[in-house]
């Protein structure tokens, strides 16, 4: 088992740890940018409690933490009164406070939803009295002429002004979650793969509180070797359904993977571009649709667009895992998403291998794109919930179970953009949650 121990140069350096130290009050299941964050407040909450998280690959924020297009949303789109309009606002606020604390760059770009055709006109309103019900700050409608104003090379009839949005490095900001946890006296294991959970046979003989130790997480690395620990915390991302499912809770929703590939502009091509600038999005989908965003190294990335993916965590176009395969094609949810979607879904997929097709859709928003401008880029994949009945989970959720091992753990079940902005607020949430429930 290897605790990192080095930060300095990135997280490269293991130290082995001996596995009787390898008992805890609260484990915490996944080391993306909600598991870190949850984790950080908990400490913070509780500094005499010993916390783990526990990680499956050698770094922290390696899946979708690691691979997104680092922008701290602003809180326009999601329903009034959801957890996600909630979090979001909140959390853009505290990311900006942290970044600020902490000396983490990021930029206060802005971001511009513009209409290119009348029909997305109405959309484009409601976007905005959206954005204006969940306190979103600075919003206002432009016109031809501002956009042009803001962005020289694009064209749009109106637009809808974000000026709080701001773009960052997500991994960065999860590596200093990771720092200051550990600095609180956290322990973060890595190459460990949470494989099954079970309540010990009996409890510690040592311990003085018979209950404290007497659940073990049993992991892979290596091979069958155990640490106890009173409660589990999962923010497990691509894997969560699996995570409740092994700890006897629900299944469902289950996730389902959506693969987003980005173009990269040449960077001779990125005046092109000086903000965020998004389309007015499809209303039947989460997704914001393909979109123009600056990186903090000064790359301007083109998309993603949203394919069913054939591997949970496959980042290229061909990826194929036969179980991750299984298993959603087994799930009706998944056939009832795809019967409706038949034509949208047939349309991704041809534009995931046709790049001409997708800076197609790029020219509705600066005509001077071409496709010897742009070059294939990353890839990250969403983890997105269904319901059985083919739903989309639109919000953040939340939620544990009922018997031995149910009761003593909570799962972050859905946590989709815009969990990583919203993380802080997410994580404040989570360790309100996890203190009522294992009354911490
Ligand atoms: C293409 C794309 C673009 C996005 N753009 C944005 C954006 O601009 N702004 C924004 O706010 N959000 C964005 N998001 C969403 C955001 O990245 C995610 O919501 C956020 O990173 C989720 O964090 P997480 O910690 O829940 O999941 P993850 O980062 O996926 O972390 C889960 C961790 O759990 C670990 N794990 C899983 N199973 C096990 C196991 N059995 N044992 C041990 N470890 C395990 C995994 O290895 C992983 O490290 C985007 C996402 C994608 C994919």
């Amino acid at each position: 088992m290897y605790e990192i121990c080095e930060y300095a140069t990135g997280y490269v350096a293991f130290k082995v740890i001996p596995l009787f130290t390898s008992s805890f009050d609260v484990a915490v299941v996944g080391a993306g940018i909600v598991g870190l964050a949850a984790a950080r407040e908990l400490i913070q909450r509780h500094p005499s409690l010993a916390f783990a998280v526990l990680e499956k690959e050698q770094e922290p924020a390696h899946h979708q933490s690691g691979h997104n297009s680092g922008v701290i949303h602003s809180g326009i789109y999601y329903t009034p009164g959801s957890l996600k309009a909630k979090l979001c606002v909140q959390g853009a606020a505290l990311c900006y406070k942290y970044c600020d604390q902490k000396g983490i760059p990021y930029k206060q770009c802005g971001k511009l939803i513009v209409a290119v055709e009348q029909d997305e006109i109405p959309r484009l309103k409601a976007l905005y009295e959206r954005g204006l019900q969940n306190n979103v700050p600075g919003l206002k409608l432009i016109g031809a002429k501002e956009i042009k104003e803001k962005e020289p090379f694009c064209r749009g009839l109106m637009a809808l002004d974000s000026p709080y949005t701001g773009i960052v490095d997500y991994k960065q900001v999860a590596q200093s979650y990771a720092r200051d946890f550990q600095e609180a006296g956290g322990t973060i294991l890595t190459d460990f793969e949470v494989t099954n959970m079970e309540m010990a046979k009996e409890s510690s003989a040592e311990s003085e509180d018979g209950d404290k130790w007497n659940f073990n997480v049993v992991f892979c690395f290596p091979q069958g070797e155990e640490i106890s620990c009173g409660h589990i915390l999962t923010c497990a991302g691509l894997h969560s359904d699996r995570l409740s499912q092994i700890s006897g809770c629900s299944p469902e929703p289950r996730i389902v993977p959506f693969r987003g590939d980005y173009l990269v502009l040449k960077p001779e091509k990125s005046y092109l571009v000086k903000g965020n600038i998004y389309p007015v999005p499809n209303p039947r989908f989460p997704f914001l649709g393909f979109h123009f965003t600056p990186r903090m190294d000064g790359s301007i990335w083109l998309g993603p667009n949203a394919v069913l993916a054939f591997k949970r965590e496959g980042y290229k176009l061909l990826d194929f895992s036969p179980g991750d395969f299984l298993d959603a094609v087994t799930y009706s949810g998944l056939w009832k998403l795809v019967l409706r979607n038949v034509s949208y879904g047939l349309g991704e997929l041809y534009r995931a291998f046709s790049i001409s097709a997708q800076v197609r859709q790029l020219q509705k928003f600066i005509p001077e794109v071409t496709t010897s401008d742009v070059l294939r880029g990353p890839s990250g994949v969403r983890a997105q919930a269904l319901d059985t009945e083919g739903n989309l989970v639109d919000d953040f959720v939340f939620d544990g179970g009922s018997g031995a091992v149910g009761s003593r753990v909570l799962h972050v079940r859905n946590a989709p953009s815009p969990a990583a902005t919203s993380s802080l607020a997410i994580a404040a949430a989570i360790a309100d949650e996890a203190q009522r429930r294992f009354q911490l």
